[in-house]
Formats: C-alpha cells, structure tokens, sequence
C-alpha cells in the first residue's frame, strides 16, 4: 500500500509531537508498568507524526491503472475499510461484554488497549484513505465539521457509490 504524508505541522509543531512521543516512550521503559506497551505504542505513533510533520495518508488504489479503474478500485478499497473498522469495533464490544468481566482487574487495562488497538488502527486506515479521484485526503484532516459526509470526499465531493466515467478519460 502506497503511503504518503501530508506536510501539515509547522516545523515547531512537529518537534513538540516529536519530543512528546519519545518522552513518553523514554518514560514507559523507564518505570514497567501495565502501560509500558501502551506508552511505546502511543509515544511512537506521536513520535512518527512528529518527525514527519503531518498525517499519513493511505492511498486507495494504485496510480498506474488508467484514471476511472482507479477510482473504482479506490472507492471499492474505501467502502471495504469502512466495512472492516465497523466490524471491528462490533466484534469487539462483543469480546468486551463477554470476556472483561470474566478477568482479573489487574490484566484489564492492558487487554483493553492491546484488543482496542487493531480496532483503532482499522478506523484510521479508513479515515485517512486518499481520495482515488483528486489524491487528497478522503475525509477533513484537522478539525472535521459537523456538515462533513462520511461518504463523500470533502475535497472533490466524489461520492462513495458514485459510478466512475467507463470511457476512462475523467
Ligand atoms: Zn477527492
């Protein structure tokens, strides 16, 4: 999957991001605690942002088809990670309501976040999937607005059940 990121930072900005991430690596392996994992997990993810001063942006289908069998291929991909980060999340309240209160107290807090983590990492595939029409971020990065849909792309408007030209020139 072709990755790219999105410069959005000022240059302070991501060194905060930076510094925040690797304190709080530095720190969880500093003092092992159940929030060691969590801390190196969340510290890196800040770290990356930081170094690379923007958002990841995951694109949807590959450039090198011709310009409607990408946007088919991308709104397919777009529609498929949606799916997947739904079933996720309700696959996982499942396990959640079934097996959390079957558990010691002391291994909750890292079950929670170590189950939670493929969840959130489904939904920031999808919410940050590139656009196969304009290449641009799917959804508003930044603050979204109340106003924004979820199925179109709120730079070119492309909708997610939107048919692609078949003569390929659009
Ligand atoms: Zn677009």
């Amino acid at each position: 999957m072709h990755v790219t990121w999105v410069r959005t930072l000022p240059r302070w900005g991501g060194a905060a991001c930076a510094v925040f991430g690797f304190a709080n690596i530095v720190s969880a392996v500093a003092r092992p605690s159940e929030f060691t994992f969590p801390g190196i997990v969340i510290g890196s993810a800040w770290a990356a942002v930081g170094l690379k001063g923007g958002l990841p942006l995951f694109a949807s289908a590959p450039s090198v088809v011709s310009s409607s069998e990408k946007i088919a291929q991308g709104l397919r991909t777009i529609r498929r990670r949606r799916l997947i980060a739904y079933l996720s999340l309700l696959a996982w309240l499942l396990i959640a309501l079934a097996a959390f209160p079957q558990l010691p107290e002391k291994f909750i807090d890292t079950l929670f976040f170590v189950t939670v983590l493929p969840v959130a990492a489904f939904f920031i595939l999808w919410s940050l999937s590139a656009c196969p029409r304009c290449d641009h971020s799917w959804f508003r990065m930044g603050w979204p607005r109340l106003s924004d849909s979820l199925s179109r792309c709120h730079n070119c408007n492309l909708g997610l059940h939107d048919a692609p030209p078949a003569n390929g020139t659009a």
